[in-house]
């Protein structure tokens, strides 16, 4: 009897047992169900339970394993599509917005949280990506365009050039799971190839007026039997003036050709040197000029002065800026050169007492082949390439230009140099 009593006990004991360690496998596979794939799970209790636990953590790890290898494939496609150049923008095929990248988000002008989950022509404003979005996805196929997207900052509208590519997102079953667009951001490419068109163009205008002028010139000393003395005489110094200005043009543009190519290694070999020397010769060449104009030059610099700079290019520059302050001043006016320093910058400085130049002007002035007045500046024997080639020898220092001028009144030209100060610490 006391035999069946402890059997009693014990199987009540093992029921109970059992049920607690079921339940605790319960709680703990409620928590795993849950996302807790952290949990293991400890269970006491007859073999057949814990081998039950056993299968639940080999579970459990395998299920974190996963997932831990689809966060960091998440986080890898993340960090590419972010880093991106590129925008990248993914639609459903109801052309909700499934996802976009920074740069997306960017060149559209879109906040991503508010455009995910939203009809892409409810988000974007433009017309042609729209209709690319949609053509992608009812003719079912990668599709490539250009289009041209009006951008707002404020009260600037301005133009990008976007190159857009698409693709079909599928599933690994064949299913369509929408389109993705990528976006490329072509303007600045187009508009150096508009800016080498332009200068193509100019070169040729520039120099099909000489030419063509010789050629006249030529063609009419050929056609005359007679030779009157007096007339070849004058066609020849329309060829040889004409010929001047080729050669002008064309040693302009070898100038800033060289100056382009070798502006890393001008940079690199810049070295501390007195301004004044350079100042001085480049009053010297165009001391005859001026005199020819009863122009007087006053120069003002510091006979300590050092700059980091290439006298030689620095030189050519002064030349350039003092040429065309005589050119564009009737005579007997002042034109000033100084170089100083001025908050840790070397500034040189040529100032005139001439026609100085219309505000409308200004912001174009420095462009190649720019001319406020192009038959006077022909007249003068200009190429309209002095300025540009001042801000190439500025910029392959380091530095930059600036103009000041009141129409009527005379201009200022500054050169804004990098450097003064190191060559100070060099001599000091
Ligand atoms: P150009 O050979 O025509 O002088 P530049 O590039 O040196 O070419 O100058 C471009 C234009 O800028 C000139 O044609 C002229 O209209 C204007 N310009 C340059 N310097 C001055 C100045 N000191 N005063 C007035 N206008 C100037």
């Amino acid at each position: 009897m006391a035999l069946l009593g402890a059997l009693l006990v014990l199987a009540l004991w093992r029921v109970i047992s059992v049920n607690h360690a079921l339940r605790e496998l319960r709680r703990s596979a409620d928590r795993l169900a849950q996302g807790d794939l952290t949990l293991r799970v400890t269970a006491a209790g007859p073999q057949r339970v814990q081998e039950l636990a056993d299968t639940l953590n080999q579970m459990a790890r395998q299920l974190q394993d996963r997932l831990s290898t689809v966060v960091q494939q998440r986080n890898e496609l993340g960090a590419v599509l972010s880093s991106m150049i590129e925008g990248v923008l993914a639609i459903d095929p109801e052309e909700r917005i499934i996802s976009l990248n920074g740069a997306a988000a960017r060149l559209l002008n879109i906040d991503p949280s508010r455009a995910i989950g939203r009809a892409i022509q409810e988000v974007v404003r433009n017309t042609a990506l729209q209709r690319f979005a949609a053509r992608t996805l009812a003719q079912n196929e990668s599709l490539q365009a250009e289009m041209t997207l009006r951008v707002t900052d404020g009260p600037t509208v301005s133009e990008r050039y976007l190159q857009a590519q698409s693709a079909i997102l599928r599933s690994e079953d064949g299913g369509r799971l929408g389109a993705v667009l990528v976006l490329h951001d072509v303007t600045q490419l187009r508009r150096l190839e508009s800016v080498r068109r332009d200068f193509v163009a100019n070169v040729s205008h520039e120099v099909k007026t000489p030419v063509s002028a010789i050629k006249a010139a030529v063609e009419t000393l050929l056609a005359e039997d007679d030779h009157d003395p007096e007339a070849a005489e004058a066609f020849l110094r329309i060829v040889a003036r004409q010929a001047d200005r080729l050669d002008a043009i064309v040693e302009d543009l070898l100038s800033l050709a060289r100056i382009e190519q070798e502006s890393g290694q001008i940079l690199a070999e810049l070295a501390p040197t007195p301004v004044a020397p350079v100042l001085a010769a480049a009053c010297e060449t165009c001391q005859a000029k001026a005199e020819e104009q009863e122009i007087n030059f006053s120069v003002e610099c510091g006979p300590d002065l050092r700059g980091q700079i290439n006298p030689m290019l620095l030189e050519q520059a002064l030349v350039n800026l003092i040429d065309n302050a005589i050119k564009y001043s009737p005579s007997e006016t002042a034109v000033r050169i100084s170089a100083e320093e001025q908050g840790g910058e070397l500034v040189l400085s040529v100032t005139d007492q001439g026609r100085g130049i219309e505000p409308e002007h200004l912001p174009r002035i420095f462009e190649r082949f720019y001319r406020t007045d192009r038959a006077r500046s022909r007249a003068l024997g200009g190429t309209g390439l002095g300025l540009s080639i001042v801000k190439h020898i500025a910029e392959a220092h380091g530095g930059r230009v600036s103009v000041d001028s009141i129409a009527g009144s005379g201009s200022t030209f500054r050169i804004h140099l990098r450097g003064v100060n190191e060559a100070k610490r060099t001599l000091s």
